[in-house]
């Protein structure tokens, strides 16, 4: 009797190490992935498959929000997960068949988003539209984990006082966990996990490797959010904070090839305020370079979200309009040209036609030249026409 109750408290042991090395190797992986990237997007994918992979936490469903702080929102980020138990067999079946760890499932990822197939699921895009206040009454769950700090382990008994969240009427969880994501001192996202299909209960050792994932997962979010404010402000004009002169080229050029490999039209704004000089000779430097934070603010707001536009240097813009032809292109910049004529800018009776104006060289692509140079080329000699022409025009 005693000898067999030893035997299986061994067996009991022996299980547990098991199971503690192999969480241990899952972390470390999941943890490895982490730092071959500093894109935002990559390390989300990587936690979400970290928590979902069979081959890692094996939850069913992972949803992650990150908390914008600058909004105090919550804000749905990404989320992996079937819709449905068929949806489920395919694709774990898949990754079984095909025997894929938790590499080649981000290699499989990163190439996606490269090629960018428009195959983003359901799941993912009702996510990516759910964003609540911080201190939302009727989102007391999520607003918890955030301001809390402490997980949320909702039991089947618990759940029910949660029904009518907005969470839980787009996820139907039967049981779920909330756990925060910690970078030092501050909350910064959350991460949600069920196991909506196989319904297997959470237990304890799944939240204490959640947890443990969590930690890590907070931290490699915040470095990428540094990098990639880093990488912003570097391509960001400060005065304007438009894309600056060499973010302009380089845009100029990779929404070229994007063009060229969808075999639709681009066309190029190159637009100059008339008489700068004289406001600038009246008013001074400082009076001069609150006019073009004004144009630049209105070039932003009155341009399509698709447009790129971009401070060229001096009081010259430049602006990007993937897809527009040349047709759509010059009403563009008339309905610019227009909008700026109209718009009261400060002290501009100063100028000799008591308004500010702009004038504008369009050209596109293909017709007007293949390559970058030959676009700006073209718009320049067009701008030039406009200002020949007599100012406040638009030459194609
Ligand atoms: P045009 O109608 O022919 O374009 O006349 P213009 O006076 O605008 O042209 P010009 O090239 O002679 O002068 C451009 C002026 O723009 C010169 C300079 O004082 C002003 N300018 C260029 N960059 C800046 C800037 O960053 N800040 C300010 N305040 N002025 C600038
Ligand atoms: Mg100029
Ligand atoms: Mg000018």
């Amino acid at each position: 009797m005693l000898h067999l109750s030893l035997m299986e408290e061994t067996i009991k042991l022996k299980q547990e190490l098991e199971r503690a090395k192999t969480e241990l190797g899952i972390l470390y992986e999941i943890s490895n992935a982490m730092r071959t990237t500093l894109k935002l997007d990559e390390i989300l994918y990587i936690i979400l498959t970290g928590v979902t992979a069979h081959i890692g936490l094996g939850f069913n469903r992972a949803i992650l929000f990150l908390i914008n702080d600058k909004n105090s929102l919550i804000e749905g980020k990404m989320a992996i997960g079937p819709h449905s138990g068929e949806e489920a067999n395919r694709i774990w079946s898949q990754i079984e068949g095909e025997k894929m760890d938790l590499d080649d499932l981000i290699s499989a990822y990163k190439f996606s988003a490269n090629t960018d197939n428009g195959s983003e699921s359901g799941f993912n895009k009702q996510i990516r539209s759910l964003k609540v206040a911080l201190g939302d009454k009727n989102e007391n769950l999520l607003s918890l984990v955030a301001q809390e700090g402490m997980p949320l382990h909702l039991t089947k008994e618990t759940i029910v006082n949660y029904r009518n969240t907005p969470l839980l009427q787009m996820l139907k969880s039967e049981e779920l966990v909330l756990m925060p994501l910690k970078a030092k001192d501050k909350i910064n996202g959350i991460i949600a996990a069920d196991n909506f299909i196989t319904r297997e209960p959470i237990s304890k050792d799944d939240l204490h490797v959640l947890a443990m994932l969590a930690n890590q997962a907070g931290l490699a979010i915040e470095n990428s959010q540094l990098y990639e404010k880093t990488v912003m402000q570097a391509n960001l004009d400060s005065l304007t904070e438009l894309w600056n002169h060499g973010y302009f080229q380089y845009l100029l050029l990779s929404e070229l090839e994007k063009t060229r490999a969808i075999k639709l039209p681009l066309s190029l704004i190159m637009l100059d305020i008339d008489y700068f000089k004289v406001y600038n000779d009246h008013l001074g430097h400082q009076a001069g370079d609150k006019i073009l934070r004004e144009l630049a603010a209105l070039l932003k707001n009155q341009s399509r979200k698709m447009d790129f536009v971009c401070r060229y240097g001096g009081e010259e813009f430049a602006m990007v309009l993937p897809q527009a032809d040349k047709k759509e292109a010059f009403l563009i910049a008339e309905r610019l040209r227009m909008d700026i004529e109209k718009h009261d800018f400060t002290n501009e009776d100063i100028f000799p036609t008591k308004k500010l104006t702009v004038s504008i060289g369009v050209s596109s692509f293909p017709e007007d030249g293949l390559l970058p140079a030959e676009l700006i080329s073209a718009s320049d000699k067009n701008l030039y026409q406009a200002k020949h022409k007599g100012r406040n025009n638009t030459c194609c």
